[in-house]
């Protein structure tokens, strides 16, 4: 023993206790648990969107013990902010310790909706016309309003930034061409005229959603062939500056007159109680239907038993004053509505046969208004009237004062060959004690009685005015 002196002995003793400590040190350095966070240690979640808990992976000699893991803090999704989860664990001596950092904000960008087309076509040379969009954001709801967008050549570009600084974008393309057809609208629809006589266009328009008012180039072929009876096709052609064509037809039945010719009776001026209602007996006993060209006067009820017992009720005028009615064509217009509506109440007929006070042949019109017939004529007929005067005059409203004049009058001027439309005033007492041999002369002579339709040929006199 005493080979090692006392200094020697006490650096030995100093050594020892060093190894001794730093195997301690070691220990505890290789045998504490092991704490790692699953998943990022820092993330964005989207406000009201989802956050799903990564977890934690902690181990102790190998052995999972995760579960001994306790989360401090909480994660709301529903409220923008930094959100801080510790994850602790404590084991024995050890406590281990570590940070997830969750950041909820709205991440989302706003959307934009655009109204109309996304591929808009636009007429060559002219601007888009923005047909409209909407915005909405996640969390600032419509935004619509903070939409702001930009023209370029063939694209508008629409931006929208919602609070958060998310930028939403949409975009539509401008194709500068006219695709769009010409449209042709046809005043009327089939037209029936008789064999022989005239066909007379009943009218079109035509127009363009890029060129406006086309009607000039509107070409018309027309193939009736009025010597022949059947059904003909009126072609109307349109092309636009673009090259798009529209085409429309139109049929024209050519018929022949029904033979031994037809009797069209009209009476003006009703109704009146004492006449129309005499009248109206007679034509049912006799099963003839004839048409009534009403005014405002007279009783309702007249006009209703007209249109039950299947005769035409027309349009003649409410006031039947010249000096109004023709002083324009508004006040025509005007007159004619009073009596329409008078009807429509009456009967619910939208009545759309016409005859001019005084005929579209008058000339008392020009003391009013000059030319004012030329412009009626056509404006009936674009506005969907047909309009009738009369090729036989009973002359009741003129010099025929007894039952047989009128009676000589409408036999003398009838026609085997033709439609017939007779003149006739329904508040005529020697009209109403005429009638009943006017038709009895007419059966015994093969004639037909019919009342006028939209389908009859219009008659119609020259016009004076
Ligand atoms: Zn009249």
């Amino acid at each position: 023993m005493k080979k090692f002196s006392r200094k020697k002995k006490i650096i030995l003793i100093s050594v020892l206790v060093f190894l001794l400590i730093l195997n301690s040190i070691l220990l505890i350095i290789f045998t504490a648990p092991k704490l790692e966070l699953k998943g990022e240690e820092s993330l964005v979640v989207n406000i009201d969107g989802m956050y799903q808990e990564a977890g934690v992976l902690a181990t102790y000699h190998g052995e999972n013990i995760s579960k001994e893991v306790k989360v401090e803090g909480k994660v709301d999704v529903h409220h923008s902010g930094t959100y801080k989860l510790n994850y602790v664990l404590k084991k024995g001596i050890y406590k281990k310790e570590i940070t997830r950092i969750v950041i909820v904000k709205d991440i989302e960008a706003p959307v934009i909706e655009l109204k109309g087309n996304q591929e808009a076509y636009v007429c060559p040379g002219k601007t888009y016309e923005e047909e409209g969009y909407t915005a909405f954001d996640n969390v600032d709801g419509d935004i619509t309003s903070n939409v702001s967008s930009t023209t370029e050549d063939e694209k508008v570009v629409y931006t929208v930034e919602d609070k958060e600084g998310n930028v939403g974008t949409n975009e539509r393309t401008l194709i500068f061409k006219d695709i769009e057809k010409p449209k042709i609208e046809l005043t009327g629809g089939t037209q029936t005229v008789y064999l022989g006589g005239k066909y007379t266009d009943a009218g079109y328009k035509a127009t363009d959603n890029c060129d406006g008012d086309l009607k000039n180039k509107v070409k018309v072929t027309n193939n009736v062939n009025m010597n022949k009876a059947g059904t003909y096709e009126v072609i109307y052609e349109v092309t636009d500056a673009s090259g798009n064509t529209e085409t429309v037809k139109r049929s024209v039945k050519v018929v022949s007159l029904p033979k031994g010719g037809t009797i069209y009776l009209t009476f003006d001026d009703g109704p009146q109680e004492g006449t129309t209602n005499k009248i109206l007996d007679i034509l049912k006993e006799e099963g003839v239907k004839a048409t009534f060209f009403v005014t405002s006067s007279g009783p309702d009820y007249l006009i209703k038993r007209e249109a039950d017992e299947g005769h035409t009720v027309a349009l003649h005028t409410a006031t039947h004053n010249y000096a109004k009615v023709y002083s324009s064509v508004d006040n025509y217009f005007n007159d004619l509505k009073i009596v329409h509506d008078r009807v429509l109440r009456i009967t619910g007929q939208d009545a759309k046969i016409i005859r001019f006070p005084g005929g579209s042949s008058n000339t008392i019109s020009r003391n009013y208004s000059r030319g004012i017939m030329t412009t009626l004529t056509k404006e009936v007929i674009n506005r969907g009237y047909h309009y009738f005067d009369w090729n036989v005059d009973s002359n009741d409203a003129g010099g025929a004062n007894s039952a047989s004049a009128v009676y000589n009058n409408v036999i003398r001027s009838l026609s085997s060959s033709n439609l017939n439309v007779v003149l006739m005033h329904d508040i005529k007492s020697q009209t109403r004690d005429a009638l009943r041999d006017i038709i009895k002369y007419g059966k015994a002579n093969g004639f037909t009685f019919a009342s006028i339709t939209m389908s009859t040929p219009m008659v119609k006199h020259g016009v004076n005015n």
